[in-house]
């Protein structure tokens, strides 16, 4: 019965909020640096803030972007664990309800980071009574002093997956990272602007995902990169300047390609282009060849995760990983459980790398 009456009251503030959306009348807002509990916004200045303010763009500099915050000698995964470089900061954080407006405001342990100073609450595209929902899915708390931030990663992506993928997200107010590949259909476009639209991070992996074609050299890593570049720029106005290596940075596959050095010659030509890539340091292992239960992907992510200060966790978002789609409620709030809060990956002190090259 109580699930019943949860799940009506979250359809009727689903329904409200969309009605606020439709008019354009106002959109809530999360202010870092104001304590104004609520601003307005109109479809212009929220385009301006998604080209502006989520995602670093290819002209600026790398160094005004995430990666400000990473000390240069920090290359293990013990340094990324001793670079806590956080400061305070005052955050008011508005929610509505079906009939009320509510304020709370917290102190914050995050980074200051100039991009995380406005961020949209998530758009209310999700249908509070999908069966991937459940009954109980609602905001996780953002606490001051967290046990530490976790990382959600989603690779290979969009698939028909995404939707589901994005209304979990959206219903617990976490934001992840997608690396995703190049699919120039209708619907994928449509998860990219989705994608980058609900504030999660829009990350590249490469166009093909062909290993023999990618690790073929250097040119044909950023030919294919290019590629999917141009194509995301054209969904979003937005070039990702965060990516993940098709095999991670430590793959070995593509020696039999490129040779032992090629991944090395990637990196350092993606740094010159100021861009980062990251692996991970928690994998929920379903990317493995059978396929994995809830408990399965549970048990990969929630041990290995609440004993780092920043895991990054590999999951993918492919058709079979049910699973995984599955999980991620429970991945949600139990890490929730655990103190922790949930960012994208251009805002972690220090990129997750298996292998750091320097020139
Ligand atoms: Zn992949």
């Amino acid at each position: 019965m109580m699930n019943f009456i949860k799940k009506h009251l979250r359809m009727a503030i689903a329904t409200v909020t969309l009605a606020l959306m439709a008019t354009g009348a106002c959109i809530m807002t999360l202010s870092v640096e104001s304590p104004l509990s609520i601003q307005t916004q109109n479809t212009a200045a929220l385009n301006s803030y998604r080209e502006n303010d989520v995602h670093e763009v290819s002209d600026d500099p790398p160094a005004t972007a995430g990666t400000t915050r990473r000390p240069a000698a920090a290359t293990t995964e013990a340094a990324v664990e001793a670079a806590d470089t956080t400061s305070s900061t005052s955050t008011t954080i508005t929610t509505t309800t079906a009939t009320t407006v509510t304020t709370v405001t917290q102190t914050s342990a995050r980074p200051t980071v100039p991009h995380q100073t406005q961020i949209t609450t998530h758009l209310p595209t999700f249908d509070p009574l999908a069966e991937y929902l459940p009954a109980d899915a609602a905001p996780v708390p953002r606490y001051a002093e967290p046990s530490g931030t976790a990382y959600l990663t989603f690779d290979d992506g969009p698939s028909k997956l995404t939707p589901q993928i994005l209304d979990i997200l959206a219903a617990y107010h976490v934001k992840a990272t997608f690396f995703v590949v190049g699919h120039e259909d209708a619907f994928s476009r449509e998860m990219y602007r989705r994608i980058a639209a609900e504030g999660h991070e829009l990350a590249i992996h490469t166009y093909t995902h062909d290993y023999s074609q990618v690790y073929q050299s250097v040119d044909a890593y950023f030919e294919d990169f290019d590629r999917i570049s141009d194509l995301l720029y054209s969904e979003t106005g937005m070039r990702p300047t965060q990516f993940r290596f098709p095999g991670g940075s430590s793959n070995t596959v593509s020696y039999k390609y490129g040779g032992e050095g090629l991944v090395r010659e990637i990196a350092l030509q993606a740094k010159r282009r100021g861009l980062t890539y990251h692996d991970w340091n928690v994998s929920s292992g379903d990317a493995s060849g059978y396929k994995q239960t809830v408990e399965q992907v549970l048990g990969n992510v929630i041990g290995p995760s609440v004993s780092k200060l920043e895991p990054v966790v590999l999951m993918h978002d492919v058709p079979a990983n049910t699973a995984t789609r599955d999980a991620l409620p429970q991945m949600i709030q139990q890490l929730s459980a655990e103190g922790y809060n949930f960012d994208t990956i251009s805002h972690r002190s220090i990129p997750c790398q298996h292998r750091h090259w320097e020139e």
